[in-house]
């Protein structure tokens, strides 16, 4: 058995220390003094307010723990603060719930939400006195494992990762931890244990067993498996009946206020809308909703086991769930009139259903209502294939005013393929039609506490979309386009916030970057680089550095066009959606062409021929 840590000393001194204690209700604790206990560390490489919203971390915990001989545990980074009296007091990093060391469990895995999180993985490694680079680990040294939506992309990470998991975790992590109990107990090296999970695991990719070839003008040339039976491509894994498959019915409740503190009822998976800059649309395919009863099941059980008072709908596009009427009328009686659980529904689509639904919630309570148009005129939401109009965003919010909103946020994103500064100016346009708008519900007034928020972020190019091919614009080009913004948008009704749009150029570099960036996020890291995604802690200076150092030129990564004939760093991933229907739709952009949902007519994306047979 490990010694705990000790954290009297420290803990009094530190910011919410009850990021720390790892007691909260629903949180598992077994006999850590079981020798055949499989330790599992399952970090979030953020802070517990932001790991603890998660929902995939709350299912993975679960699906876990619900087996005896596995202790799954939590860990987040800890903050600047308790990083520095841990380093002070040579305190390793642990396990929340059983504050041991995570230097010899099994495995640490690490889920890759954001590409600005990778600074954190290398320093959870180091403060856990785990070897950075996974050719460096020796036989007893946990296994890291990374899943999430970056790991179809994690090149980036090829050296310090040794396992990654594809797609839906909760079958493929219990199989991986059986063939490890097996391994185990046998001589074998810790590189025949992942030749085995190669071999006989679907959905799991092991970089050390690829070798990547570069063109002279630095693109890739190929990615291939150093051994004739591991799958050239490796297929992601999904989950094919929600209904049958595990959902925690208990969740771990903080004692502080996290993110999102609330009960998350998934609806359904995968999106069908085909936004063409969005990666979990493609990434997540096919469709696959859970039943109202199961639904109705999991809220009655998570309601009683946490007492929270609130409960929202999470899905990529909730208004898109085909029962949505009869789970939120059933959420409304049962919970929100009758045990004042509140109901929240984000992701809503401009459409009058959403608003009703909207409406029939706000009764029990008040928030503020958000629109996503993306873009600012039609053409380029047809560029986008965004598939709403000005119409919609126009009724809407003449619905919400005429309903008692007073306020409307607006999220735009900049730089998107195709853009010139009339889309820009179509972003002005609609934010000051909104307080038309109002005034014209108003009987002509604004009253004091109407407002319309604009944000924009910039565009990110990510892989297995299909605007994979795009350049990023370039920092100047986004900068400008912020400053004009901020001069159309200039009015003390309208507030404009916009991105930092350094940290969205380090985001693209990571997206589409390949084995060669791993130097860099190793030495930007050494350089004191961590919470890259927090804009008070960002310190691009010394990632430029690192870049330099390294001799990698940023704009190759982010701000290159790429051709249709580009090896990529992620083809040998397959994550059902064919490159060829990614092809396809980049090029309808290009004419502007719509492309339907496909719950009414199939696109023939790729992902029903073999992987979701029968399943659209
Ligand atoms: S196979 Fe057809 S219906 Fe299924 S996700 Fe792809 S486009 Fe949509």
């Amino acid at each position: 058995m490990t010694k705990k840590v000790n954290l009297n000393d420290i803990l009094m001194k530190v910011e919410k220390p009850a990021r720390y204690l790892g007691n909260e209700i629903n949180a598992y604790h077994k006999d850590t003094s079981n020798e055949d206990l499989i330790r599992f560390g399952f970090s979030f490489p953020d802070v517990y307010e932001v790991g603890m919203s998660h929902l995939g971390l709350q299912i993975l915990y679960g699906v876990l723990n619900e087996r005896e001989d596995i202790l799954c545990e939590r860990i987040f980074s800890p903050g600047i603060d308790m990083e520095e009296k841990m380093r002070e007091n040579n305190i390793p990093m642990f396990g929340l719930e059983s504050r041991e060391s995570i230097t010899n469990f099994d495995f640490l895995a690490f889920t890759l939400q954001y590409e600005l999180s990778y600074t954190n993985i290398l320093n959870i490694l180091d403060l856990a006195k785990v070897e950075i680079l996974a050719k460096d680990r020796k036989r007893n040294d946990p296994f890291i494992l990374v899943g999430g939506p970056c790991a179809y992309n994690s090149e980036p990470l090829a050296d310090f990762v040794d396992i990654v998991s594809l797609g839906e975790g909760e079958e493929v992590l219990l199989e991986v931890v059986d063939r490890y109990k097996m391994w185990k107990n046998t001589d074998k090296s810790r590189e025949e244990f992942l030749y085995d999970l190669a071999k006989n695991v679907d959905g799991i990719y092991i970089p050390s067993l690829y070798e990547v070839e570069y063109n002279e003008d630095n693109t890739v040339k190929s990615v291939t498996p150093s051994k004739d039976d591991i799958p050239k491509k490796i297929q992601k894994r999904i989950i094919k009946n929600l209904d049958e498959c595990f959902f925690p019915e208990k969740i771990v409740v903080p004692y502080i206020n996290i993110v999102h503190n609330r009960i998350m009822l998934e609806l359904f998976r995968g999106c069908t809308r085909g936004c063409r800059f969005c990666q979990a649309g493609m990434i997540y395919r096919p469709i696959r909703e859970r039943s109202v009863d199961r639904l109705k099941d999991i809220a009655k059980k998570l309601v009683e086991s946490t007492g929270h008072e609130e409960m929202s709908l999470a899905s990529l596009s909730t208004s898109d769930y085909s029962n949505l009427g009869a789970i939120t009328d059933h959420l409304i009686e049962e919970y929100s009139k009758k045990q004042r659980v509140a109901l929240s529904l984000p992701s809503l689509r401009l459409d009058n259903f959403s608003l009703e639904l909207a409406h029939k919630v706000q009764e029990v309570r008040k928030s503020g209502l958000t629109f996503a148009p993306e873009a600012g005129t039609q053409r380029l939401r047809d560029v986008i294939n965004k598939g709403i109009t000005e119409f919609d965003l126009e009724n809407a919010t003449r619905k919400a005013f005429g309903k008692g909103w007073n306020s409307v946020k607006l999220y735009f994103m900049i730089g998107l393929p195709t853009e010139k500064y009339d889309d820009l100016d179509g972003i002005k346009d609609l934010a000051y039609k909104v307080i038309d708008i109002y005034r014209d519900v108003h009987e002509g007034k604004l009253t004091r506490n109407f407002g319309v928020t604009v944000s924009t972020s910039t565009f990110v190019p990510k892989p297995f979309t299909p605007f994979q091919w795009h350049g990023q614009d370039t920092q100047d080009e986004i900068r400008e386009k912020q400053i004009h913004l901020t001069k159309k948008l200039k009015n003390r009704n309208i507030k404009y916030n916009y991105h930092d749009s350094k940290t969205s150029l380090l985001e693209a570099v990571m997206a589409r970057g390949d084995r060669r960036i791993g130097q860099v996020i190793y030495d930007a890291y050494k350089k004191g680089c961590k919470f890259d995604g927090w804009g008070e802690h960002f310190k691009f200076d010394l990632w430029v550095e690192a870049f330099e150092e390294n001799n990698i030129d940023m704009a190759f990564y982010a701000n290159r066009h790429r051709e249709y004939d580009e090896v990529f760093p992620w083809d040998h991933i397959d994550v059902g959606v064919s490159k060829k229907f990614l092809e396809r739709e980049n090029e309808l952009s290009k004419t502007e062409t719509l492309t339907p949902d496909c719950r009414h007519k199939c696109n023939a994306c790729g992902i029903n021929t073999d992987l979701a047979r029968g399943l659209c």
